[in-house]
């Protein structure tokens, strides 16, 4: 990146080339007509870029000198700058990567056993501001567009060298659980799952590519109509009380409304033994009380569902604190009593601040939140603090 496109705000980015790496098959083909070329070209340029991670035309050697050169003129392979990588001692690593307009964002692997998981942004900052996440202190800045979403498994295969089909394939799984609302960046969003599923993209399966919401109802329940991806939603409290102080969103789009989409959506699928997973992230004396995991499991009785609880991760700016395991393990004890599958999220990578809810990269706010929050904690104030009911 150039130092004149890290001051350019994105509406100005210059856009004469085109950026193959973000476009759908049918973008493609559409770009490859517009060229006069034929149709198996899509095919040939998204082996190269996105299972091969070749990004220079000239190497491109199964096309023909002349189209190489053509490329070249009008279109580029555009990728995140990486900035920096931690790893974890767990074996978490994290990737900052600089996107035009300044911005950074973080995108995070998490390896177990013989699976691998990628957890990708989707926005720079976050509006929601859901009182227990890092990433809503931030501010938002602006959508990603789809190649900033593909490139950071491109970028994170790269950098683990296994953009190369002879080598084994590190990540199976990619989950979009780092910064933003995935639901807020519909059309980009559904672009760049449809590309990591894609055969001659990164081939995952649709049961391991997890759109996690917070619970944007208009946008879930067109998301059947146009995916198959598996489902997440982030509820973190059993009733409309509770949730109105931790996901500001609930306010709009209330719990009955948020679960009759999310079973709207399962409708929509082929298979219907497929569940979502409801995610539960336990703050201590806020949201781990048996009381509140009996009305949980009441609540979700007609939900096909697995139940993912979360303990908090604490950040700076956080008012809230990580469950006791007493008081975890009775949680997940009473849902398992009342006949659902739980799985307890184990906290990775903690030590490089790549936990859920820890990741916040280096938002250019358009907002004034990151501002407030900072001159509250300078003062000592305490953030919006959470009445336990
Ligand atoms: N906006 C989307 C995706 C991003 S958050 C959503 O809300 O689902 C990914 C998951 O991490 C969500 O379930 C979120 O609620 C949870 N999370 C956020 N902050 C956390 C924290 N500090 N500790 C534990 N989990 C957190």
């Amino acid at each position: 990146m150039t130092t004149k496109d890290a001051v350019l705000d994105d509406s100005e980015v210059n856009v004469e080339k085109v950026n193959l790496l973000g476009m759908s098959e049918e973008k493609l083909a559409a770009f490859f007509e517009s060229l006069g070329e034929k149709r198996f070209r899509v095919k040939q340029v998204m082996q190269w870029m996105h299972q091969r991670g070749v990004i220079d035309f000239d190497a491109m050697s199964d096309l023909s000198k002349v189209l190489r050169a053509k490329l070249a003129t009008v279109a580029e392979i555009t990728l995140p700058e990486l900035v920096s990588e931690q790893t974890s001692e767990d074996g978490t690593r994290k990737w900052l990567v600089r996107l035009a307009g300044g911005s950074c964002i973080e995108t995070v692997y998490i390896p177990e056993g013989n699976r691998g998981t990628l957890c990708v942004s989707s926005q720079i900052g976050c509006s929601l501001d859901c009182s227990f996440c890092a990433t809503g202190k931030q501010g938002f800045n602006r959508d990603l567009t789809t190649a900033e979403i593909v490139g950071q498994l491109w970028v994170a295969a790269k950098a683990m060298d296994s953009l190369d089909p002879t080598k084994d394939r590190v990540i199976s799984n990619v989950v979009l659980m780092g910064m933003g609302e995935p639901l807020l960046n519909f059309d980009n969003v559904v672009d760049a799952m449809n590309l990591m599923m894609h055969d001659c993209a990164y081939g995952l399966s649709k049961r391991r590519v997890t759109l996690s919401t917070a619970g944007v109802v208009p946008a879930l329940d067109k998301l059947g109509d146009v995916t198959d991806v598996s489902l997440a939603i982030s509820l973190h409290a059993p009733n409309d009380e509770l949730r109105n102080q931790l996901v500001p969103l609930n306010r709009k789009y209330p719990i009955a409304e948020l679960l009759r989409s999310a079973q709207g959506y399962l409708e929509k699928l082929p298979d219907k033994r497929r569940k979502i997973t409801v995610e539960y992230t336990l703050m201590r004396e806020i949201n781990d009380r048996p009381e509140h995991a009996r009305e949980l499991a009441a609540l979700l009785v007609d939900t096909p569902c697995k139940i993912n609880l979360i303990p908090f991760n604490p950040f700076d700016q956080s008012d809230y604190q990580r469950v006791s395991n007493n008081a975890l393990y009775r949680f997940r004890d009473i849902l398992i009593e009342a006949g659902y599958t739980v799985t307890l999220r184990s906290t990775r990578g903690d030590d490089i601040d790549a936990a859920c809810g820890q990741l916040a990269g280096q938002v250019n706010d358009r907002t004034k939140r990151s501002q407030r929050y900072r001159q509250q904690q300078d003062k000592g104030l305490e953030a919006v603090r959470i009445i336990p009911s």
